[in-house]
């Protein structure tokens, strides 16, 4: 799987909203471990795409575009981000037009295998960078990008409580429409992985669900380091 064996991987998937990223950002914080936010990857190329004007309907034309494109990481804090042709894109990916079309783009193979490859490099960034880890968030990372990660956690929220998220960060997204896209898609569908660890956020504030997933990685990284 090219991981390399003294890094720590821990993997965070769940639906839209289901609070991954605030998670993955503070348990990044706490230790500190390279924090990869993969949605941030699918919405970047679905923005750049939509900026060259390439429709998710034109799976070959989305194939050709992909060529032109050379991806890069730059790693800031604990956080590292995807530079595409040396540009990071920056809030038109949390725009409501990506918000609608990237769940399309992101069942298009030629995407997720870009991806794939590029996402499973993050491990050597956060060697080369001098990390303990790598928290990787997402939909499939705990089944396809590391299915060996060292910790697979799967978060929940019910859809009201997950739409009252995004509606408190000013955002129009349709987080049920996503989901079933995702979860219906051929390739790499959002799924619970065989054996990772389910958290319901529903009622949990947020240094609840991070103490419960900070405690899991401490104890791994304890072992880790012996
Ligand atoms: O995590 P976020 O909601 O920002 O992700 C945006 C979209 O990117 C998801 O709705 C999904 O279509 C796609 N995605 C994916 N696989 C991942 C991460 C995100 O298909 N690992």
């Amino acid at each position: 799987m090219g991981q390399p064996s003294s890094l720590l991987i821990v993997a965070i998937d769940g639906g839209a909203a289901s609070g991954k990223s605030s998670t993955a950002r503070s348990l990044a914080a706490c230790f500190p471990l390279l924090h990869v936010d993969t949605g941030a990857h699918y919405r970047a190329i679905t923005a750049e795409m939509l900026r060259r004007g390439v429709a998710y309907s034109d799976p070959a034309a989305v194939a050709s575009a992909l060529q032109q494109f050379t991806l890069g990481t730059r790693v800031s804090g604990s956080a590292a981000a995807l530079e595409i042709n040396g540009r990071i894109p920056g809030d038109e990916i949390r725009s409501p037009e990506v918000n609608t079309a990237v769940s399309h783009f992101a069942a298009l193979p030629s995407v997720r295998s870009t991806l794939l490859h590029y996402q499973r490099a993050q491990a050597d960034v956060a060697q080369k960078h001098g990390f303990r880890g790598l928290v990787m968030e997402g939909r499939d990372i705990g089944s396809v990008i590391f299915p060996d990660a060292d910790l697979r956690f799967f978060l929940h929220a019910d859809p009201g409580e997950r739409a009252r998220r995004r509606a408190e960060q000013g955002q129009q997204d349709s987080v049920a429409e996503r989901d079933r896209l995702d979860s219906s898609r051929k390739t790499a569908p959002l799924t619970i992985p065989a054996g990772a660890i389910a958290i319901d956020s529903t009622h949990l504030t947020l240094e609840e669900v991070v103490s419960k997933v900070a405690a899991l990685v401490e104890e791994k990284l304890a072992k880790h380091s012996r």
